[in-house]
């Protein structure tokens, strides 16, 4: 049977079920569609609102769930929407400027394009500015616009004010009018569906794992060539639209607009439905947006005459089952379902790729070219001198190793290297190229790999996942082409060239577990594979041995000879010394910042001031050389 698909499900018995999860949804749209016709009234319209608030919650699981960005603000985006096909479609003003078409069916269009213009413009803007921002900040800042905007909508005399827009026209497309709840409706659900086909298809490719790394793991994906505040400035334009895009909709629903559904409550709502559904999954979302819708429905009909008073207390019970919710559910109820379907649905086959893309091919330096170098580079925290002076090479087929006392700036001057942070003072080139000031991803995109100290992998995705990050830099489909499906031939060749690094580091058989099920040992050398993804030309490494045994050393010394064998420059941060006299063609010793020694390993192991300083304290009593 399959075995490699139960095996990375591990827990899972081999399943029975005859349906696949792709069959399962497929079946489930099938049968709404089917019964749609016949469904009541008021079912249709109470369907149809879950459809609009599950647009709003989908892109919010996309932002907050995926992205790590939380919004509180995301009902002034729906208003946006709303607003703007509302005066289109209203306004004298608007019908002047359209001249013949006004009272067309074509408005309705013209609103939506500009609602999406007004939210995209927006969006960016806001977008440029608050996404910058970390902690709380990014949160309060969304408070602030969403309420901001609000009191926009309610004040603005040509929107109508308090009293809103009436008489705004029904949608009709083909010569079909959308008036009625149960025409609309399939238009809401089409374009919810049709959504969440691209974002899923987003999310299953190369800019997908950049946008996964977002939430945990910025740091790292920059390492690898991401631009991160990019990304989470697309993704916050993404989710404005998709809210926008529902406030369309909403609009020509219920004919009307008024400032009271794109007030802050709403947008703690839609977070609510993101977060209780399970943020991250675009089913939770749309699970979340129906239960609250539900349940707000029910509140309101029961909680007025059961506290005898009418108002707006269904948020606090939200507040409370959130609450509730989150303790028993952690991230949501989602991925519980989710765990059932495991067991129960029949696990989706992989399809070969019908063709594989070239991936972009690096020529490597000629050996003994200066591939990095650092040339006088201090480093002050305060007065704390962390790197004092230090300047050393990195050449093509040459492993140089650096070690020194814990404290002694080691990853300090590592950082200094990999544009993780800038020096002080002193020069820092990367294929003879002066790289101060530069982003770490302008690194990666000189050809420089590396890991880290503490792992930083994605510890909820498979080895493949991770590793394929690290070439995210040869590959260039961007995101209109991984939502249409346009880059499975060069993701076929991600994935390719991820799973030829992981059997070369010797992973094979974990290469489709969750990174975060493998020994720490191991989710070190998932970083080398996944720097080695890159096809770097110089690989740091900061203590790459570190909680490994003695044979799986042994198998990381072979590699690293391999690689230099091949014309890699290597940087080895280490504190295994047996590990490091073996392999290192040249050892640069740092003690309290200070270059104290560099040379052969034979020379470094003979220097007294190097046995003082590194070896003194274990041995014996530290002396102070006369
Ligand atoms: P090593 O990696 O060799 O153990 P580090 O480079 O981590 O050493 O640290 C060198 C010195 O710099 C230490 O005294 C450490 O406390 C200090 N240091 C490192 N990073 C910072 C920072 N961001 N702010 C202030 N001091 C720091
Ligand atoms: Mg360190």
């Amino acid at each position: 049977m399959d075995n490699k698909a139960s095996a990375a499900i591990d827990t899972a018995p081999a399943s029975r079920g005859f349906l696949t999860r792709r069959g399962l949804t497929l079946a489930a749209v099938l049968a709404l569609a089917v019964s749609w016709g016949f469904l009541p009234e008021f079912t249709v319209v109470v369907i149809s609102y879950i459809g609009l608030y599950a647009l709003v919650a989908v892109g919010l699981a996309m932002l907050t769930g995926v992205g790590g960005m939380t919004s509180f603000g995301q009902a002034a985006f729906v208003g946006m929407g709303a607003y703007a096909t509302a005066w289109v479609g209203t306004s004298p003003t608007a019908a002047g400027w359209l001249g013949p078409l006004a009272g067309s069916a074509i408005v309705p269009w013209i609103g939506l394009a500009l609602g999406l213009a007004v939210t995209f413009a927006f969006a960016w803007a806001l977008g440029a500015i608050t996404v910058k921002l970390s902690g709380h900040y990014l949160p309060l800042c969304t408070i602030a616009w969403g309420l901001g905007l609000y009191y926009l909508f309610g004040n603005m005399d040509f929107l109508g004010g308090q009293t809103g827009i009436t008489g705004v026209p029904a949608l009709v497309i083909g010569g079909v009018s959308l008036a009625s709840p149960r025409a609309l409706g399939i238009l809401i659900w089409t374009a919810l569906l049709a959504s969440m086909w691209l974002l899923h298809n987003l999310l299953d490719s190369r800019e997908g794992r950049a946008i996964r790394a977002l939430k945990s793991g910025r740091l790292m994906a920059e390492s690898m060539g991401v631009d991160t505040a990019r990304h989470r400035t697309k993704l916050f334009v993404l989710a404005a639209l998709m809210a926008a895009l529902s406030g369309w909709l909403y609009a020509h629903m219920q004919r009307f607009v008024n400032p009271t559904p794109f007030n802050l409550n709403i947008g703690i709502e839609y977070l609510f439905m993101a977060v209780v559904g399970g943020a991250g999954h675009l089913w939770g979302a749309v699970l979340g947006a129906a239960l609250i819708t539900l349940l707000k429905e029910k509140l309101q009909d029961v909680l007025p005459s059961l506290l005898g008073t009418s108002g707006n207390f269904e948020v606090i019970v939200f507040g409370l089952l959130m609450l509730l919710v989150l303790q028993r559910f952690a991230d949501g109820i989602w991925p519980a379902l989710e765990r059932i379907g495991q067991r129960l649905l029949r696990p989706e086959k992989a399809k070969a790729p019908s063709r594989v893309a070239e991936l972009a091919h690096r020529q490597l330096p000629a050996k003994g070219t200066v591939l990095l170098q650092a040339k006088d580079v201090t480093k002050r925290f305060g007065g704390l001198v962390a790197n004092n002076v230090v300047s050393m090479t990195v050449k093509a087929g040459e492993i140089h190793a650096l070690i020194g006392p814990n404290g002694a700036g080691k990853s300090t001057f590592f950082n200094m290297i990999s544009g993780v942070d800038d020096p002080t003072e002193g020069e820092v080139r990367l294929m003879d190229q002066p790289m101060q000031t530069r982003p770490a991803r302008d690194f990666a995109a000189l050809g420089l790999g590396r890991t880290f100290q503490h792992v930083r992998l994605l510890g909820t995705r498979s080895v493949v996942d991770n590793v394929a990050l690290g070439a995210h830099l040869r590959a260039k489909r961007g995101w209109i082409a991984s939502m249409l499906r346009l880059d499975r031939a060069e993701e076929a060749a991600l994935q390719a060239e991820a799973r030829k690094q992981i059997e070369r580091c010797g992973l094979g058989a974990h290469a489709d577990s969750p990174s975060a099920s493998l020994a720490l040992g191991q989710q070190r050398i998932v970083e080398i594979a996944r720097a080695l993804a890159s096809q770097p030309a110089v690989l740091l490494l900061d203590e790459p041995a570190a909680g490994l045994r003695h044979l799986e050393k042994r198998a990381l010394a072979e590699l690293l000879s391999q690689l230099r064998a091949e014309g890699l420059g290597i940087l080895v941060v280490e504190h295994d010394m047996e590990f490091v006299m073996n392999l290192a063609d040249r050892i640069t010793v740092l003690e309290f910042g200070t270059v104290i020694a560099e040379g052969k390993p034979a020379e470094v192991q003979a220097n007294p001031k190097v046995l003082d300083a590194y070896l003194g304290g274990v041995d014996e009593p530290l002396e102070v050389a006369a």
